[in-house]
C-alpha cells in the first residue's frame, strides 16, 4: 500500500472513523451501510485510498487478538495399522467426511454473519497454549472471497505453501509458518501462500441454523476459490474431502504424508473426519508426525549472537550453529539457543553435543544438553564498543553493559520519537525492564518527569529504583535508568 498523505487522510477523516468503528472497535460507524460503501469506493477512486488496508494496517497489524469459537481438534495417533484401517475403525456404519490434517498454519476467518464479509484474519497459533493469535486481516484478506454465505461468524482454515511452488518441499511447512508470522514478506505471502478452509462455525440466524443442516461437502463447495490474477495459483479454496467409501476406492491414498488434491499438492500429518453436517470428530494422526519428542542430538560448531535492540529489545539472542539434521523433514542448521543462562549453566558452546526441539513445533530450539562443549561463549561486542561477557547476563538474555551504550540510547530517542505526545509515554518498552509490569504499579509519569524538568538525575532513579523488587530488576534498572533520564532531558528541555 502506498503511504498515504496527510491532506488525503484528512479529507477521508470520517470514512476512516466509520470503519475503524466497525471493524476494529465493533461500535456502530455513525453513518449508513450504504453511505458508507459509497465513500469508500470514493476513497478508492479518487485517491487509491483502501481504507480498509489503512485501518487494519494502522490499528491492528502484528496486534495479539483474542480468538473466539476455533476449538481444538482431538487427535489418535494411529500405530500399528494403515491410516485407512482407522480411519474404516472410526466409522462405524455413519456416513462421515475425511479431508487431510493439512501441516501449515492455522488461522481464523470471522466474517459479518448478516452479510458474508470478512471482518478480520487471527492466526490461531498454538490453541494447546493460548486461545490468542496475532492480527493477519491486512495481510491475508486479498485471498479471500468477497463474500461468503451468510450465517457463518468463522471459518477455520490452514495457510500453507503448495509442495510444487518451491524448490525444497520438505520446508513447506516452515516456509508456510514463515510468511504467516513474519512482518515483511508481503510478495512472497501473494505468490505462495494458500489458505485451505476445513471447518465453519455458524450464528443461530435462520441463514446459520440451515447452514448447519447441510451436508458438509456442499457447504465448503459453496466458498468460492480465488486465483491469483497474476499467475492463477490458487490463494483461497475450500478444503477437498472424501467419505470413508470414496477413500476405501484409492488404496494407498491416505498412507503418504504429501497429497495432491484438486486445488493444490500438501503436507499433512493425518486425517480429520466430519459428520454430515459438519461437526468435527477428531483427527487421526499419523505415528511419529509432530510428537516432538524425538530425540536427536547433533554438534554445535559456534555461537551466532543476534542483536534484538534494533527490534526494540534491550538485549542479544543466541543460535548456535550445528552439523545439520533432518527433523520432520526439514534441515536444521542455526536452531536458537533458548535462554542464554541455560547456555551458561550447561556450557553450550563449540563441542556440546546437544538435542533439538521443534518448540511450539515449529521454531528449532536447542533442548538438552548431552555434553557440555569448550566453554567459548564467542561473546559479541556492541556496536558502542563494549565487550559483552558473562557478567552481562540478566536472566535469560545478555545485554549490553554498557550504561552509556549509544545502541541503547538510540533505541530510546526512536521510542520517544514514535510518541505523539510525551503524555503517552510507556515505561514498559521505553525501559525494558525484562518481565516486570509497570501497568501493575501506581507509577505516575508525571511526577517522574517532573524529576526530569527540575534536573534531578538522584530523584528520578530513586523513584524507578523504589518500584524494582528483584536483585535482576534492579541490576537492570541500574543499567538503563541514565541513558533513560538522558534521553528524556534532551526533549524536555534540549540537550
Ligand atoms: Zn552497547
Amino acid at each position: 500500500m502506498k503511504i498515504m498523505n496527510d491532506q488525503v487522510l484528512k479529507k477521508w477523516e470520517t470514512l476512516v472513523i466509520a470503519c475503524k468503528n466497525y471493524y476494529i472497535d465493533s461500535i456502530p460507524t455513525g453513518m449508513s451501510d450504504s453511505e458508507y460503501d459509497t465513500l469508500e469506493r470514493k476513497a478508492l477512486a479518487e485517491d487509491g485510498f483502501s481504507v480498509r488496508d489503512y485501518v487494519f494496517q494502522t490499528f491492528m497489524q502484528g496486534k495479539r487478538a483474542k480468538n473466539a469459537y476455533i476449538e481444538k481438534i482431538k487427535k489418535t495417533k494411529v500405530e500399528g495399522m494403515s491410516m485407512l484401517e482407522a480411519i474404516l475403525g472410526v466409522t462405524s456404519g455413519k456416513k462421515l467426511y475425511w479431508d487431510l490434517k493439512y501441516d501449515g498454519s492455522s488461522i481464523a476467518i470471522y466474517l459479518n454473519p448478516r452479510n458474508g464479509t470478512l471482518k478480520r484474519i487471527i492466526s490461531c497459533g498454538n490453541l494447546n497454549l493460548s486461545s490468542e493469535g496475532i492480527d493477519q486481516t491486512a495481510k491475508l484478506s486479498g485471498h479471500l472471497p468477497k463474500q461468503f454465505p451468510k450465517g457463518i461468524v468463522a471459518i477455520q482454515a490452514e495457510a500453507l505453501v503448495d509442495v510444487n511452488r518451491i524448490d525444497n518441499p520438505d520446508r513447506a511447512r516452515q516456509k508456510a509458518n514463515g510468511l504467516v508470522n513474519s512482518v515483511y514478506l508481503a510478495d512472497e505471502v501473494k505468490s505462495l501462500l494458500t489458505l485451505r478452509a476445513y471447518r465453519y462455525y455458524v450464528d443461530d440466524s435462520p441463514e446459520g441454523i440451515a447452514i448447519s443442516r447441510m451436508d458438509y461437502r456442499e457447504v465448503l463447495g459453496s466458498f468460492e476459490t480465488v486465483r491469483s490474477r497474476v499467475d492463477g495459483h490458487i490463494m483461497f479454496a475450500p478444503a477437498d474431502s472424501w467419505t470413508t467409501e470414496e477413500l476405501q476406492k484409492m488404496p494407498g491414498f491416505t498412507e503418504t504424508d504429501c497429497t495432491v488434491t484438486s486445488t493444490g499438492t500438501f503436507i499433512l500429518d493425518g486425517w480429520v473426519g466430519y459428520t454430515e453436517k459438519g461437526e468435527c470428530i477428531g483427527a487421526l494422526k499419523f505415528a511419529g508426525a509432530g510428537s516432538g519428542t524425538e530425540m536427536l542430538t547433533t554438534k554445535v560448531k559456534s555461537i551466532q549472537w543476534n542483536n534484538q535492540v534494533v527490534k526494540g529489545k534491550d538485549s542479544w539472542s543466541a543460535n548456535v550453529i550445528i552439523d545439520p539434521i533432518v527433523i520432520k523433514g526439514c534441515t536444521i542448521k542455526k536452531p536458537s539457543a533458548g535462554s542464554v543462562g541455560k547456555m551458561i549453566k550447561e556450557k553450550i558452546t563449540p563441542g556440546a553435543e546437544v538435542s533439538i526441539i521443534l518448540a511450539n513445533s515449529t521454531i528449532p530450539m536447542v533442548g538438552k544438553t548431552v555434553s557440555p562443549g569448550n566453554g567459548d561463549y564467542q561473546w559479541p561486542t556492541c556496536s558502542c564498543g563494549y565487550n559483552m561477557s558473562e557478567k552481562d547476563v540478566y536472566g535469560s538474555l545478555l545485554k549490553c553493559g554498557n550504561p552509556g551504550c549509544s545502541e541503547r540510547l538510540g533505541r530510546m530517542r526512536k521510542y520517544l520519537s514514535g510518541l505523539k505526545n510525551i503524555g503517552e509515554l510507556n515505561l514498559g518498552p521505553f525501559l525494558v525492564i525484562d518481565r516486570f509490569k509497570w501497568e501493575n504499579t501506581d507509577v505516575d509519569i508525571n511526577k517522574l518527569l517532573g524529576f526530569v524538568m527540575k534536573g534531578d538525575p538522584d530523584s528520578y532513579r530513586d523513584y524507578l529504583m523504589g518500584y524494582m523488587g528483584t536483585d535482576l530488576q534492579k541490576r537492570n534498572m541500574e543499567l538503563v535508568w541514565k541513558s533513560s533520564y538522558q534521553v528524556l532531558y534532551e526533549i524536555l528541555i534540549g540537550s
